[in-house]
């Protein structure tokens, strides 16, 4: 079972997005029992806190993430803290691989797209980073009815894109300006534009591609070289 030492604390269980069925309950549990179904949020949370209250669990006083703060799921077995607030039941249609991908990558990109982003039918939404965040993002965008523009360097993910909803894509190696490819295509620019990348580049063609009043939504992690303090 998993105990609390973090990433940057070896030994070190990764594993950070996990579906599966409950083989235990902690004594405190009451709606969960052993054999249910289920999948659990990249960033868990403790359900009490004021941010927890107001549904921002992102930010819980107590959050956690499986295979980051604690020991993941490249085990047979994970233990989930506060697990009445965080399980997800699944139903029996979907697998455990497709339930693994929903926690993080589709769960962080449906937020960007839908809530923070607030996206409207033939809006221009365009998606810095085509990996597996930013290929969910393009997914949630055009089951949005947007009009997506897809940047990447790698031509097979940009192919990728085209199959699940991008409606241009832009491979970054092969224009000098970005950002003027993308005022091209619009007209006046992206109503929302997302960093999936987490890059210096990446986050500030993102914001200047936008039209007036157009929103930025970063969602790559500016770590490393491109932490910005
Ligand atoms: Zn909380």
């Amino acid at each position: 079972m998993g105990n609390d030492s973090d990433i940057t604390n070896l030994p070190h269980v990764p594993g950070h997005e996990l579906s599966g069925i409950v083989q235990e309950t902690g004594k405190s549990v009451t709606r969960w029992k052993s054999g249910d179904r289920i999948t659990v949020p990249f960033v868990s949370r403790c359900g009490t806190c004021p941010e927890c209250i107001s549904g921002n669990h992102q930010i819980s006083d107590h959050q956690f993430q499986p295979g980051f703060s604690n020991w993941g799921s490249f085990a047979q077995y994970v233990s989930i803290k506060y697990a009445d607030t965080n399980l997800i039941c699944l139903p029996e249609e979907v697998d455990f691989v497709t339930a693994a991908s929903l926690g993080c990558r589709f769960e962080t990109s449906f937020r960007a797209v839908a809530a923070q982003g607030a996206v409207k039918p033939v809006q221009w939404v365009a998606v810095y980073g085509c990996g597996g965040v930013g290929l969910s993002a393009i997914m949630i965008a055009h089951a949005f009815a947007v009009r997506v523009i897809a940047v990447d360097i790698n031509e097979k993910a940009l192919d990728l894109t085209k199959s699940i909803g991008a409606n241009f894509t832009i491979n970054a190696k092969e224009y000098t300006d970005v950002v003027e490819v993308i005022f091209d295509i619009t007209g006046r620019g992206a109503h929302l534009s997302m960093d999936a990348l987490g890059s210096v580049t990446a986050c500030s063609n993102s914001i200047l591609c936008l039209r007036k009043q157009g929103r930025h939504v970063q969602v790559g992690l500016l770590a490393g070289d491109n932490f910005l303090p």
